[in-house]
């Protein structure tokens, strides 16, 4: 294993310090460090944080390879500064199995470019009528402890509490995509004025909030860890306020795009801005951006949702929702959170890494840039802006929805276990 000397990062957006990695650990930080045989990266401006977890990653694998594979969306990761990423469940075949976890698990360990994290099913093919195995994919070589139908909802309340009950016991965590189905039939965006205006069936607040609100007062109930992902609304932040004063063990997070982007892209019938919740008001916006600020969110996760061209360039009705987030979602909280000061740099690692990794239960990620921890890491150019250029990504898919957006911050390097995945911005596998 190679030996480095990291010079002058800023650690946290601190004063500069070097760092030494060796045998896949941070042996040394400190001023004047050296080591024989040591290479040196000058880190002169750039900070460095704890490399980034993503709570919420669809890699498309196995099922949908035209569209990512596990090993191009652990590049797409490893650029965004990830060294871990969840890859989310709604496969093909679904991963509501021990076998195809550690299917996906496996493919992360070939890919090595991130730790992936798979997440298992909450119930049998993701449809909403009996449990998983949730025990023997937590027994898994997987180890699974995030479970989660994303992409639809658990919305059976008796089966919900029946999922919360279950990975009590294991100390899993149910991840719910809030959205009451029988509410957003035929939904095509955010419902008010707008969706009115444009023709478009809508997607109202209440159809997340009520689901959320049940959520917690089963999570309450049952005792168990709840995860609420992608947060959209201004009203969801406010039941999270209220259960986490509470005690309630509710955990939460919202997308790169719903602290970036509103209803109004919807304007331009351009299919890649439809999303599931949809993108909502300025005031969401607002709301979600300072939940983030005051912790309520816990965590900002990517919902990276890579689509084939013929899946997303089509007319908006028919196009399928989702966009691609883990290159940019860096870039975004930079400019939505960190350039307004809403957040400080260990803001960022706490929300981006600390949090998330706490939540999935992970160790060797989202930990303190000190000696003896695993050398996993980022270093970022904050002063570097770029205009985002979707045939540059490395996904395989090209749904961005920044495409021609000017975007602050460069991953400039990521390490994993002392290993660069990326170095000057590019990836070294
Ligand atoms: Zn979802």
């Amino acid at each position: 294993m190679t030996t480095l000397i990291i010079k002058g990062a800023r650690v946290l957006g601190g004063q500069p310090a070097d760092l030494l990695l060796q045998d896949g650990r941070i042996a040394a930080v400190g001023e004047r460090l050296s080591a024989t045989g040591a290479d040196v990266l000058d880190a002169g401006g750039l900070v460095a944080l704890p490399g980034l977890v993503d709570l919420h990653t669809h890699l498309r694998e196995p099922g949908r390879e035209d569209a990512e594979t596990v090993e191009t969306g652990s590049r797409a990761a490893a650029l965004g500064g990830y060294t871990a990423v969840h890859a989310m469940a709604n496969t093909d075949p679904v991963a509501d199995t021990a076998g195809v976890v550690e299917q996906v698990w496996r493919l992360g360990q070939q890919a090595g470019l991130v730790d992936v994290v798979p997440v298992g099913a909450v119930t049998v093919g993701l449809k909403g009528e009996r449990l998983a195995e949730l025990g023997a994919m937590a027994d898994s070589a997987a180890r699974v402890r995030v479970f989660s139908d994303d992409g639809h909802c658990v919305a059976d309340p008796a089966l919900m509490r029946r999922a919360l009950e279950y990975v009590k016991a294991f100390d899993g965590v149910v991840a719910q995509h809030a959205e009451e189905p029988r509410l957003t039939v035929g939904a095509q965006m955010n419902e008010g004025d707008l969706s009115a205006r444009l023709g478009l069936t809508g997607w109202p607040a209440a159809a997340e909030e009520a689901v959320i609100a049940r959520d917690v007062l089963l999570a309450e109930h049952v005792g168990a860890r709840l995860h609420v992902c992608h947060v959209s609304t201004a009203g969801s932040v406010e039941i999270l306020r209220w259960a986490k004063s509470r005690g309630v063990r509710v955990t939460a997070e919202v997308t790169p795009h719903h602290l970036l982007l509103t209803e109004a892209c919807a304007g331009s019938y351009d299919p890649v801005f439809k999303v599931n919740p949809p993108l909502r008001t300025d005031a969401d916006v607002a709301a979600v951006r300072s939940g983030v600020a005051d912790g309520t969110i816990d965590a900002v996760a990517t919902d990276h949702a890579p689509h084939a061209v013929e899946d997303k360039e089509s007319e908006w009705a028919q196009a399928r929702p989702g966009m691609l987030g883990l290159e940019q979602a860096l870039p975004v909280v930079v400019e939505t959170l960190v350039e307004p000061g809403l957040l400080d740099w260990a803001g960022v690692a706490d929300r981006m890494s600390v949090r998330p990794a706490a939540i999935g239960r992970l160790t060797g990620h989202g930990r303190p840039l000190v000696p003896g921890e695993p050398a996993n890491l980022l270093l970022l150019d904050p002063a570097a802006r770029a205009v985002v250029d979707p045939a540059a990504l490395a996904s395989r898919s090209r749904n961005s929805p920044y495409a021609g957006r000017e975007l602050p911050g460069r991953v400039v390097a990521t390490f994993l276990r002392g290993t660069a995945t990326v170095l000057d911005g590019k990836a070294q596998k």
